[in-house]
């Protein structure tokens, strides 16, 4: 074991848990949304008339009245200073999938030496950061590098802490000198509207008041691993890439099945603990926390909210985990597959409609109405997936999420839905027309004539290898990867349902009010006739599914340059236009950014695998040798024979491996200097044999990395 690696172990096995064991400081409902300027908040801060109007843009989309920004921006300013802020800034989410925030004090001098503290309603509806740094895809021509950020009221404004300082955010969403969206937070907007505003004409299709609302909600649950920073800093590759490139899974990883749910350990515990706490006090409802099934891997969850908000928490979250992990000397990974042949980490989407008096659409019900609705947008939603899987798919494509999908640990690049046999078998006997059983009324089943027959209410799946679950009141969208923004799996989403709702509502409102519920049969069994070979109840990470899904003319875009093309074919440009969420101009951009953003990590982790090979494991292979050469040097001298045959072979097997490893390099080298991503992808994958072949032959004392039994297990 090297020194830096021996060191790091017996600091982590010095290091004291400083819990006092004594819970909270203080209640939790006492310190939850203490820095956020919330609903709360502003009724205590904005005259009346103000507060309700401001109300009336979150609740109902209203666009804001100008006239009340300057008293909301005096209001937030007030609260801000007395919670010790002195800075605000624009937060929002680029294409490069992370948050940006530039600060700007509030600082005005008065000219006559001293300063006040100002926050005009002009500073907090718009920014206009220099946008020329963010990539556009070609959007922003240099001489307009202008971007414009602009206040999204819909999520509230909170206060981020540093050591010493406090900094008020706004939450924006951020466009181009022309409008054209630059960021993730429009589109998803822009969804969020046009799933609204067709679910709702569906609604009042199906007999509901003209006043409901309906808003996407999402429940993000996220994965994460924790490693000590010790020994994550003195591996390039984590340090670089977020991964390792190199490392044998230890004899002992996952089989035992003793990490999930077990008993968290005190440090990871005390982590948590702090997580949470600074989650609470964001307003964020943190609600569960957990081992997952890979040594060193965990999980938190919140409760559901409406999709912009729970895509911001989320954002958040990822944050707080970062900052978190490393004031207790541990690093948070976030990256999908940060070690290979032990379970990578993803995001379960959780997706559902939920109406403004409280109901969830995705609920089914307990009487024919409410079954109607619920059956006619599951119909949508398998239509839209059928549809629109290759949307799905591009979605959640990433370098890193590439090593996750198909795994056989997470759901395979194709994607299916998932609805339980009970189900299942309901939408078969509404198909055939023929006789349920289990139908209240007995006889025939008719959609808003029978309730749903012994529907399991709690449908908690155990089919955990679906990409698109049902689970009983939600569909969990699992194949979204554990580091990326859930802006746009959700923005597709909303806009492939909301295409399907449209084309419904349009063929319901065609019909006489009392001929729907005939009509919604019809519909219901031609979509389950055209769009049902989405549906897969069984084994998704079988051999036999890839079969099967082939046959049946589903996609498996196993790539992520195979997936993105989709983003830019002529059909999908039009789906998005149609519903306003994306212009052609903006489709192609994204596609660019995205496929940058991919060649750009390949590259990367090309030179870092390069590096370390060249500079730490061809060495320490070198060091090896001399070893054994010198020792066999003095057994012959000697004249011994007894353990130089060993030695020997030891000594061919190093010999051999320096040989690998040096065509290995200058092949590296050719397909980094040719920007061949495939190339790189693939030396990477034969330099990971030659160097995890050598970590077992090396003597321990000179590798010159922390092996995976380190990085997993001694925390
Ligand atoms: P699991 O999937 O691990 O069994 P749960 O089903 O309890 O866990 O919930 C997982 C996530 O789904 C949580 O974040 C939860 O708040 C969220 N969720 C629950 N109901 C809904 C809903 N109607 N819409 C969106 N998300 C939901
Ligand atoms: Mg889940």
């Amino acid at each position: 074991m090297t020194s830096q690696r021996r060191r790091a172990l017996s600091n982590i096995a010095s290091r004291k848990c400083e819990d006092k064991g004594s819970g909270m400081e203080k209640p939790v409902t006492e310190i939850y949304g203490e820095e956020v300027f919330n609903l709360k908040t502003m009724k205590d801060f904005l005259p009346k008339p103000v507060y309700i109007k401001l109300l009336n843009t979150i609740r109902e989309g209203a666009p804001l009245d100008q006239s009340i920004a300057d008293d909301i921006a005096n209001a937030m300013k007030r609260w801000a200073l007395e919670k010790g802020a002195s800075h605000y800034t624009h937060w929002f989410q680029p294409l490069t999938g992370a948050t940006a925030e530039k600060h700007d004090s509030f600082i005005e001098p008065d000219a006559e030496g001293g300063v006040m503290m100002h926050f005009s309603g002009k500073s907090l509806t718009k920014g206009e950061p220099d946008a020329s740094s963010f990539p556009s895809g070609g959007l922003r021509a240099t001489f307009e590098a202008r971007g414009y950020t602009a206040w999204d009221p819909t999520s509230p404004a909170f206060i981020k802490r540093g050591r010493n300082s406090a900094t008020l955010c706004i939450p924006t969403a951020f466009c181009s000198y022309k409008g054209e969206a630059l960021d993730k937070k429009t589109p998803l907007l822009r969804s969020i509207q046009a799933v609204s505003k067709h679910a709702k004409r569906l609604l009042m299709a199906l007999g509901e008041k003209n006043s409901v609302r309906v808003n996407a909600s999402l429940g993000a649950e996220q994965e994460y691993f924790l490693v000590d920073k010790e020994l994550f800093m003195a591996r390039p590759d984590l340090l670089q890439t977020d991964r390792t490139l190199f490392g044998n899974v230890p004899a002992k990883h996952q089989q035992m099945e003793d990490h999930y749910f077990a008993t968290i350990r005190p440090r990871i515990l005390s982590f948590m603990a702090d997580v949470d706490t600074q989650l609470w006090k964001l307003g964020i409802p943190a609600k569960t926390r957990h081992n997952e099934v890979a040594p060193a891997q965990f999980e938190i969850a919140p409760v559901f909210e409406e999709a912009n908000l729970a895509v911001d928490h989320n954002m958040l979250v990822m944050e707080t985990l970062k900052q978190v992990a490393d004031e207790h000397g541990l690093v948070c990974i976030l990256h999908e597959k940060p070690f290979a042949g032990i379970n990578g980490s993803g995001k379960h989407n959780n997706w559902s409609l939920g109406i403004s008096d409280g109901r969830n659409i995705l609920e089914p019900g307990s009487n024919p109405h409410e079954n109607a609705i619920f059956l006619t947008f599951l119909g949508a939603i398998i239509q839209a997936v059928d549809l629109h899987a290759d949307l799905i798919r591009a979605s959640v494509a990433s370098a890193s999420n590439d090593h996750r999908l198909g795994a056989n640990e997470a759901p395979p690049a194709i994607i299916s839905i998932y609805l339980g046999e009970e189900l299942t078998e309901v939408i078969e006997s509404l198909q055939k027309g023929k006789a349920s059983g289990k139908a209240k009324t007995g006889g025939f089943m008719h959609i808003g004539v029978d309730a749903l027959p012994l529907l399991p209410m709690d449908t908690s799946d155990r089919n955990r290898t679906s990409p698109f679950a049902f689970t009983g009141n939600k569909f969990e969208f699992r194949a979204a990867g554990s580091k990326q923004s859930c802006a746009g799996p959700n923005m597709v989403l909303n806009t492939i349902v909301a295409e399907a709702l449209d084309e419904i509502a349009t063929k319901l409102e065609k019909a006489p009010a009392g001929k729907r519920i005939v009509e919604l049969q019809d519909i219901f069994i031609s979509i389950v006739k055209k769009h049902g070979r989405v549906i897969f109840n069984g084994d998704n990470y079988s051999k036999e599914w890839e079969k099967e899904a082939a046959k049946r003319g589903l996609h498996n875009m196993k790539t992520t340059p195979e997936a993105l093309k989709c983003i830019v074919s002529k059909e999908n440009i039009k789906l998005f236009e149609k519903y306003k969420v994306l212009s052609g101009t903006e489709l192609h951009s994204r596609y660019e950014i995205f496929m940058e953003e991919y060649h750009k990590t390949i590259m990367i982790e090309g030179k870092v695998g390069l590096n370390i090979v060249k500079t730490m494991i061809f060495p320490a292979a070198v060091k090896q040798q001399a070893i054994l050469l010198e020792n066999l040097i003095k057994l012959k001298t000697l004249g011994i024979k007894a353990g130089a045959e060993p030695q020997k072979k030891n000594l061919e097997l190093v010999g051999k491996a320096i040989e690998d490893l040096s065509s290995l390099v200058s092949r590296l080298e050719k397909g980094i200097v040719s920007h061949d991503t495939a190339s790189i992808l693939k030396e990477l994958v034969s330099a990971r044999t030659t160097v995890d072949a050598l970590e077992l032959s090396v003597d321990d004392e000179l590798w010159p990395l922390p092996k995976y039994s380190e990085l997993l297990f001694m925390y």
